[in-house]
């Protein structure tokens, strides 16, 4: 029997705001616990919420980013339950008229290419506090400094069919979020978070399956590890004739084991009500327009730009726009007068190994575009550039001095390209003679020794020439 996949998954993303979301705590990862707290988000009888504009303008533009259509007015709601890191005993949240709803996202599917996958709604709510287990033993400590934290709650539709494509989704909603400065989306220190829900399916059922819910992922990968995993379980238990229950799932990343946690609270459970103390958010038109207005080029459109104006392979302008900072070192290269594949190949095989280490460019764009200059006027080789381009990084010394100083330029003089010429020739009796018995293929070989006696000083272009009149006499 062939089964079908079915995923959805929520992500909560917390803002990257300096204040928390209804106080003017600050918003900070790492600070001793319990410091950045008051009567507000410690819950205290009489402190009363105020919404955090900033918080409001990058969930909005979260939500524009995403296609959604922003709500002229939404609601914020009490999420009731009782957890000892949530002080005031709920959670404000939105509920039956949150910011946003229906967007979308384009991803890039492993199997089964560009598709979209839908975003059911966007809505804003403060996060709570944090329970500690392992700073005393035997005990669990508290610490709110994260309580009130500004969050946005992502949902998309059950549009993803396996594992690989839940990945590829939350990589691209990352990018998306990064590329507006919506969050730092940093899942080791909680900023990104996400739940799936997964069922399995006979293949050309249109009704969906029971569903369990997977917690506990600390990365993409363990996103879909734990996936893979709970889909499994669950087409064992179809198969062997049983019936999967809905129950929420935790992942043990140690173990890759999933084990149920609790029977699924139903959303009733949580006694949603409007927060009499926050009227309805009410957003103008003109204040929803401006946050459009300041939304970066996203990455999709910048890929398909790459593809156009630069007329990049789609593998070269998926790789720039991964994140924003490449594609903008490379819009500078190319400013800066270097032909756009040649900028291309120089930014993913050379720039992005510093970049990948350090997270910055040290050869600055300018530099970058003196080097490759040199290689088109056949100064230098494109081999000697390589061993040039890293001595460039964090150093004032030019293209040129540096080629200089390390013997690099590019010998086109007949009397030095003869000389080695004619030990490559004498050094491999056994190809000059297949040469000349009509094998002449083999002036690529010829010319590759050439290069390396000379360790990449020749010009390429002037070898041939010498190699063949040398070999026809
Ligand atoms: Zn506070």
């Amino acid at each position: 029997m062939t089964w079908e996949t079915v995923i959805g998954l929520e992500v909560h993303v917390q803002l990257l705001t300096r204040s928390k979301m209804f106080c003017g705590c600050a918003n900070r990862f790492g600070a001793p616990p319990n410091t950045l707290v008051c009567p507000v988000c410690l819950g205290l009888p009489g402190a009363l919420p105020v919404p955090n504009e900033h918080a409001i303008r990058l969930a909005t533009r979260a939500a524009l980013a995403l296609g959604c259509t922003v709500h002229r007015t939404s609601v914020f709601a009490r999420k009731n339950y009782f957890y000892p890191d949530l002080p005031k005993g709920y959670q404000i949240s939105q509920f039956d008229r949150p910011l946003a709803t229906k967007g979308s996202l384009v991803i890039e599917s492993p199997e089964r290419g560009r598709l979209t996958v839908g975003i059911t709604r966007l809505h804003v709510e403060e996060d709570a506090g944090k329970s500690l287990h392992d700073r005393f033993p035997g005990r669990t400590a508290v610490d709110l400094n994260r309580a009130g934290a500004p969050l946005v709650e992502i949902v998309s539709e059950p549009d993803m069919r396996s594992p690989a494509e839940a990945r590829a989704y939350l990589t691209t909603l990352k990018q998306v979020l990064l590329y507006c400065e919506i969050s730092d989306c940093n899942m080791e220190e909680g900023s990104l978070r996400v739940d799936a829900n997964v069922s399995v399916r006979q293949a050309g059922d249109t009704r969906l399956g029971t569903k369990t819910e997977v917690k506990n992922m600390n990365s993409f990968a363990n996103v879909e590890r734990a996936l893979t995993v709970e889909r499994d379980r669950q087409v064992e238990v179809m198969e062997a004739g049983g019936r999967v229950e809905q129950v929420t799932m935790l992942f043990n990343a140690a173990s890759g084991e999933v084990r149920p946690m609790r029977s699924k609270e139903e959303s009733h459970d949580y006694r949603y009500f409007p927060d009499p103390d926050l009227p309805p958010l009410a957003l103008t038109q003109l204040w929803v327009e401006e946050q459009h207005a300041a939304l970066p080029e996203l990455p999709d459109a910048k890929r398909d730009r790459f593809m156009t104006i630069h007329g990049l392979p789609p593998y070269d302008a998926g790789v720039l726009v991964a994140e924003r900072p490449i594609a903008d070192y490379f819009e500078a290269v190319v400013e800066e007068g270097v032909e756009p594949k040649a900028a291309s190949n120089w930014v993913i095989n050379d720039a992005m190994r510093g970049y990948n280490e350090s997270g910055t460019f040290s050869v600055t764009p300018d530099r970058l575009a003196s080097l490759v200059a040199l290689v088109k006027d056949g100064t230098v080789s494109n081999q000697a550039a390589k061993r040039i381009f890293p001595e460039l990084a964090n150093s004032a010394e030019s293209s040129r001095a540096v080629a200089e100083r390390l013997g690099l330029l590019q010998v086109g003089d007949l009397d030095a390209l003869g000389g080695w010429v004619d030990e490559v020739l004498a050094a491999n009796p056994k190809e000059v003679e297949r040469y000349k018995g009509g094998e002449v293929k083999l002036i690529g070989f010829f010319v590759g020794q050439v290069m390396k006696k000379s360790q990449g000083k020749a010009d390429p272009k002037k070898i041939q020439p010498v190699l063949q009149e040398k070999l026809s006499s």
